[in-house]
């Protein structure tokens, strides 16, 4: 049974993605920062055995740690590092609040490369060996034609840009890692005017997800399967 591992899977993309991994008979280990309120994924964990919750701050380098080795034997197949946050204090120009923008860096930007670097072995001891980064459109420089956003935005490149770090650094250990664009989707950080359901949206990134070649590793791809420029 493949695993796949999910962080912030407690609402949004990442419970969509918890949901249609246990529907497709995977082990799926969702983290969230607090499985007790966490009542639509303890709920997904109670019908099926192969999901389990695990209290995780992605911002938490020790509790990071601390879950790669208590998962010591575990192989994950694909870890989607999905956490993030847009920070209405730190988007716009003449409203910038530094320890707002910093949170944002934090979450989205350095806490996937410290879940990264934890749970590497754990990937590259897998058969799929992936790692999907939640990136965005909205972190594509060249497509920025809109301004603003300044955290999220640049919380976004930054995250594009590990992804593509850790496809050459772990190239040679079989690991694919891609950026993945889930499109404009309903959630609470998409708003309920977004293009995008959770479920479409999550149907078309696990599509993508098992379409990946060795030779996507580095790509920027959105949930439809397509290239967008950096
Ligand atoms: P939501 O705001 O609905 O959910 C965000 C998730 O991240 C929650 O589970 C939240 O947990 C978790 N999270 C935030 N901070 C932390 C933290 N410090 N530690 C652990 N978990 C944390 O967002 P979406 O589901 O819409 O977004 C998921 C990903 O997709 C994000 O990375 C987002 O940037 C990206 N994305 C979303 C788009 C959209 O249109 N929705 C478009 C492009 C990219 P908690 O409940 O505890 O806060």
């Amino acid at each position: 049974m493949p695993t796949a591992m999910i962080t912030g899977a407690n609402r949004g993309i990442g419970l969509e993605l918890l949901r249609q991994y246990a529907q497709q008979g995977w082990r799926v280990l969702g983290t969230c920062r607090n499985p007790e309120t966490a009542s639509a994924a303890q709920a997904l964990a109670d019908a099926h055995d192969s999901v389990s919750l695990h209290a995780l701050d992605v911002t938490d380098a020790a509790a990071v740690a601390a879950l790669a080795v208590s998962l010591d034997s575990s192989r994950i197949d694909v870890l989607v590092l999905n956490a993030g946050v847009m920070s209405p204090g730190a988007n716009t120009l003449g409203e910038l609040d530094a320890s707002a923008f910093l949170h944002v860096l934090e979450v989205n930007v350095v806490a996937p490369a410290i879940c990264a670097q934890a749970f590497r072995r754990h990937v590259a001891t897998s058969e799929r060996r992936i790692i999907v980064g939640m990136g965005s459109y909205l972190g594509s420089i060249a497509s920025n034609n809109e301004g603003g956003l300044y955290s999220y935005r640049s919380a976004k490149a930054g995250l594009h840009a590990i992804m593509r770090s850790l496809s050459v650094d772990l190239r040679d250990e079989g690991v694919t890692a891609i950026a993945m664009h889930p499109g404009w989707v309903q959630t609470d950080m998409g708003g309920p005017d977004a293009s995008l359901s959770t479920e479409a949206s999550v149907a078309g990134i696990l599509r993508v997800i098992d379409g990946l070649k060795p030779g996507d590793s580095g790509r920027l791809l959105t949930y439809a399967g397509e290239e967008l420029p950096w």
